[in-house]
């Protein structure tokens, strides 16, 4: 036995998961400040997609200089290239990219259900075949924490099947109820091996599992997918499975109807959504967290969102216009260049179109989700302008 109680106890402090602080509310709308190892995140947060350990075409030090606290990357992508084994011999993708910022991983689910040629799903997990060289691959909830671990995300999603739109009654509710398994099984994995992530020992925070909702624009599963989940218990919960093709006004009323079925106290992370008006909408909703690919994939094909709405940069009449892109925006891309500029780098393929682009549209979304955060502490509800 130990003679000393006091250094034992110090010795055993076991590392928590993410926390999660509500400073304020606004109608269901929260301003909050999430906790991980690799720094704090306000909220709500937009989350720029940088699937492949890359937001295409933006070094770090330009997305810290933008104010990103956390970045999202793809599991199924990292996996294939440059593959999990290298980023985890390498410190874990913090080190490998560059990042010291937070960021959050998802499972490979989604990414994998979109390969519907290329798949095939049974109750122990689904085998693809890779979209870069056809080999075949297994993902189970158990392969895909181990490899959400290797990689040390600080954020990890539990292992999901998306459930395709439209789909049968009856297809939802399997496809839900074989998700609640699968979350079962994925906490399990990742409980028993979440000592195992490649970061340095002493940061006092372990990677955080969260959970995902799921059943389709069924409202009813929504709830008993809601209600399931929490009963396996996580520190976060995202919903899952809308963006798949529904109508906007149904994206929405599920929201609705999910966000209120979520504990208050948990952040609540929207997967894969929308324009700039729709992120300040469900961060409206109560929505602490989301991700989309839409601004950063938008910039590469000349789509710009605005104050002023959108622009299409490759367009003609922007040939002579000595206007900055957005006279309202501050980003370093409207204090410096013209659309004129803009619209020539577009128009002759030069990689510096893609690389402006991205800068301002990732500015403008997160300038968005600034401006939603000051207008909730301020008790005006998530308005952005
Ligand atoms: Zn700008």
């Amino acid at each position: 036995m130990c003679p000393c109680g006091f250094a034992l106890l110090f010795y055993t402090i076991p590392a928590v998961s993410v926390q999660f602080h509500i400073e304020a509310t606004s109608g269901p709308a929260r301003a909050g400040r999430l906790i991980t190892a690799h720094g704090e995140i306000e909220t709500p947060v937009f989350m720029p997609v940088g699937t492949l350990a890359s937001v295409k075409g933006v070094p770090q030090d330009t997305l810290e200089e933008l104010g990103v606290q956390i970045l999202l990357g793809n599991t199924y992508h990292l996996y294939l290239r440059p593959g999990v084994e290298t980023v985890r011999k390498l410190g874990g993708l913090h080190r490998f990219m560059a990042w010291p910022r937070a960021i959050l991983t998802d499972s490979g689910g989604f990414q994998v259900f979109s390969l519907n040629e290329l798949r095939k799903l049974t109750e122990e997990g689904v085998t693809f075949r890779s979209h870069l060289d056809g080999s075949s691959h297994f993902f189970s909830p158990e392969s895909a924490m181990q490899a959400q671990i290797g990689l040390g995300a600080d954020i990890i999603m539990a292992f999901d099947e998306c459930t395709e739109y439209p789909a049968d009654p009856a297809r939802v509710r399997a496809s839900m109820e074989l998700t609640l398994r699968w979350a079962a099984r994925s906490k399990k994995y990742f409980e028993d091996h979440k000592h195992e992530t490649p970061w340095e020992p002493n940061l006092g925070q372990t990677q955080s599992l969260f959970g995902i909702v799921q059943g389709s624009m069924d409202l009813a599963l929504r709830k008993e997918s809601a209600e399931r989940t929490i009963e396996i218990g996580f520190p976060g919960y995202a919903i899952g499975g809308l963006s798949v093709g529904e109508p906007r006004a149904r994206t929405r009323e599920v929201v609705e109807a999910t966000v209120e079925h979520l504990p208050a106290d948990r952040p609540r992370y929207l997967m894969g959504v929308g324009t700039p008006e729709e992120i300040a909408a469900y961060a409206g909703l109560g929505i602490d967290m989301m991700d989309c690919v839409l601004p950063t994939r938008a910039a590469r094909h000349g789509l710009l969102f605005t104050s002023e709405g959108k622009v299409s940069i490759k367009q003609a009449r922007y040939a002579s216009d000595s206007a900055p892109l957005d006279p309202n925006c501050k980003c370093r891309v409207c204090c410096r260049y013209t659309r004129a500029y803009l619209r020539h780098l577009y128009a002759s393929n030069e990689v510096l179109a893609q690389v402006l682009n991205t800068i301002h549209n990732l500015s403008f979304y997160l300038d968005t989700m600034r401006a939603v955060r000051h207008s909730i502490l301020l008790g005006r509800g998530a308005r952005f302008s």
